[in-house]
């Protein structure tokens, strides 16, 4: 893994929440996508190498609403930049993380990525992303 890519917010309501995170960073996202697969809304602030991303259910079958329904609003997961996804997938299951896809997805922010069970990594969810080029 390269470095920590990103940290994702599960919030309730994205608009609210990108007003608050504006104030907080002093600066606004500088990008807001919808992600169809994943049933989430998503906006992205930057700060120099660091990004946060804000998470919002757009389907009650989304993972985000259910994160949310369990645990309530904050931290959802850690995002690390890979080289080569498909390696690192492979090498992660050799080390017996369970994939919660077994195939590179799609994500936000030009990305693909897979996420690993949080149950293998002390509750931590970890999303695994590699940029499309
Ligand atoms: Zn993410």
């Amino acid at each position: 893994m390269l470095k920590i890519e990103h940290l994702g917010i599960a919030v309730k309501n994205l608009e609210k929440s990108n007003e608050l995170f504006t104030k907080l960073f002093g600066s606004a996202p500088y990008k807001m996508e919808k992600v169809e697969s994943e049933g989430v809304s998503t906006s992205f602030f930057r700060m120099g190498e660091n990004k946060i991303e804000l998470l919002e259910a757009s389907a009650v079958e989304s993972p985000i609403a259910k994160f949310i329904e369990k645990k309530g609003e904050g931290i959802h997961h850690i995002a690390f930049e890979v080289q080569d996804i498909n390696a690192e997938m492979k090498r992660l299951q050799n080390e017996g993380f369970t994939l919660l896809s077994q195939e590179p997805k799609k994500g936000a922010d030009n990305k693909l990525i897979c996420f690993l069970h949080p149950k293998d990594s002390n509750g931590v969810l970890i999303e695994l992303c590699q940029e499309i080029k």
